[in-house]
């Protein structure tokens, strides 16, 4: 295991749910509004995976739950911050689909509108989570819409979104937009270095993932780190002449999502290599693939590869057949790159 203690079962000894570094100006000006009572009753937070969104909701419901909370934060002890802590308290409620990639549906908005009606179980604040946003289906939605137009008292919405415009204008314009940025390179850098094993290189991560500091963890994670590996050794054995389609068997036991999320990013980076040099590129890590690339692909057929890779993408959703789809993927790069 890579990380130090994330993902360590909630105790006693836990600390509560905080904002991380690069939420400050924002966890700043929210505890200006609470302590002015005046903090919108629907907040949406929007920004690109991967710059805790959710760990800055988690934070703002541990600090309007919390029976003892600081001037500043929750304190992690009181029972209201143990029973979030344990996924269990009465006045918590966080609406996601039932699977990844599923809809939040109209009687799961429903039955969270009928409990928020109803007064606190503890007699203060409910939070209402809704994450990611834009599962929501237009029924959904609307529901959720009238449940706003008419607020309880006490009663505070948080929507996260990766995708804020495939909400419906209506909604959003019900909600105080708060975007998240990716934060300063160094600011990003420090805190990732105090979660990764000493071993491992954050700053090298952190371009990876485009600057965006809970991506670069999720990047330094084996689950990402041995399809990367795999990959890579699959493309330099068909650069050797390796046989394509003995290749791709190694790879059938990966998603091929984000196998074809990593041959985006390569073909990308190698595309800046060449046209902007060294410092351009995102991820250092592959750099001796990417000047084998360089040599032997014309920018013209980087970007058709590209184009085809997204298109691909986009088949996979109708057609997850991995195997085939691997297959015919290295065959092509293998002709591309001259071996026939
Ligand atoms: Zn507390």
């Amino acid at each position: 295991m890579s990380l130090k203690d994330a993902g360590a079962s909630p105790s006693a000894e836990q600390k509560p749910a905080l904002p991380l570094p690069w939420h400050a100006e924002i966890w700043h000006q929210w505890l200006r509004q609470i302590q002015d009572d005046r903090l919108p009753h629907a907040i949406l937070l929007t920004g690109l995976p991967g710059l805790g969104k959710r760990t800055l909701a988690r934070a703002l419901a541990h600090f309007l739950l919390c029976q003892q909370a600081g001037a500043h934060e929750p304190c992690g002890r009181c029972s209201s911050c143990q029973l979030l802590d344990s996924g269990f308290h009465p006045d918590w409620h966080s609406l996601e689909p039932e699977a990844p990639g599923k809809a939040i549906r109209v009687d799961q908005v429903r039955a969270m509108s009928t409990q928020v009606q109803q007064s606190a179980q503890r007699g203060g604040y409910k939070l209402v989570l809704i994450w990611p946003a834009e599962a929501m289906n237009i029924n959904a939605a609307n529901a959720l819409l009238k449940t706003l137009e008419e607020p309880e008292p006490h009663t505070q919405f948080v929507l996260v979104s990766d995708q804020p415009s495939q909400l419906p204008a209506t909604l959003r314009s019900r909600c105080q937009q708060w975007p998240i940025k990716p934060p300063e390179f160094s600011v990003g850098q420090a805190w990732l270095a105090c979660q990764l094993a000493s071993e491992q290189q954050p700053d090298v991560l952190l371009r990876a993932a485009g600057g965006r500091p809970l991506q670069a963890l999720k990047l330094s994670t084996p689950e990402f780190e041995e399809p990367r590996q795999l990959l890579l050794q699959t493309l330099e054995a068909i650069t050797r002449g390796a046989d394509p389609s003995e290749q791709a068997v190694r790879l059938k036991n990966f998603s091929l999502s984000s196998l074809l999320g990593y041959l985006q990013s390569w073909l990308a980076d190698t595309l800046r290599l060449k046209l902007m040099g060294e410092a351009a590129i995102a991820d250092s890590r592959q750099l001796p693939l990417y000047r084998h690339w360089q040599r032997l692909l014309s920018s013209q057929q980087l970007l058709q590869l590209d184009t085809q890779l997204k298109q691909a993408h986009h088949q996979l959703m109708t057609n997850p057949n991995s195997e085939l789809f691997i297959e015919a993927l290295l065959i092509q790069l293998t002709q591309e790159l001259g071996h026939e």
